[in-house]
């Protein structure tokens, strides 16, 4: 599994001089074609999903931004993937950004989250993925605050909200999340 932390470091190297952050060394690193823990057929995750998710976790595509419910959500909270319940991230780790999109400066926890480059459209952008599912979640951006300085610019469609206090979901009846907490 590649550790968004990884790829990020061999993709974003910063300048000596400067907050200047440009493309670095592109070694090793490629569209992710790896199996995930839980696998769905395409025509299971169009029944599983409404067709804008289907859209965005599955076919990459972006939320217009202002349009996302999550960006406004301000409760303690977890945020898990709308496709197998994980927790990705978390309210605490939550920031304004401005952008119209959910931003988070780190994941719910690193094994939860990998990442591959995308190239689409002529630029070099980090993409986190569902590391259970594979569902596209956003992008990652290194203009975050402290401590990472990192923004997990996300799809608030690719994620539901589960306030503190309520219990995890966990759609595949696993009891993967039991163990989980948020604080
Ligand atoms: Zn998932």
């Amino acid at each position: 599994m590649t550790k968004i932390a990884d790829i990020l470091a061999a993709v974003f190297v910063r300048r000596p001089r400067g907050p200047i952050w440009q493309a670095g060394s592109k070694r090793g690193l490629s569209m992710d074609t790896k199996e995930y823990p839980v696998t769905r057929t395409d025509a299971e995750w169009r029944k599983l999903l409404t067709p804008e998710q289907y859209a965005i976790m599955r076919q990459h595509g972006t939320e217009r931004p202002g349009s996302c419910a999550l960006n406004y959500e301000k409760r303690a909270g977890t945020f898990s993937c709308a496709g197998c319940g994980q927790p990705l991230f978390v309210s605490h780790k939550k920031f304004e950004s401005g952008t119209g999109w959910p931003s988070f400066w780190a994941p719910f926890d690193e094994a939860h989250v990998t990442a591959v480059r995308d190239t689409s459209y002529g630029m070099l952008r980090i993409e986190p993925l569902c590391a259970r599912c594979g569902s596209h979640q956003g992008h990652v951006f290194p203009d975050g605050p402290p401590p990472t300085r990192l923004r997990y610019c996300i799809n608030s469609v690719s994620l539901e909200f589960v306030p503190d206090g309520a219990p995890l979901r966990d759609p595949l009846q696993r009891g993967d999340n039991k163990h989980l907490t948020t604080a």
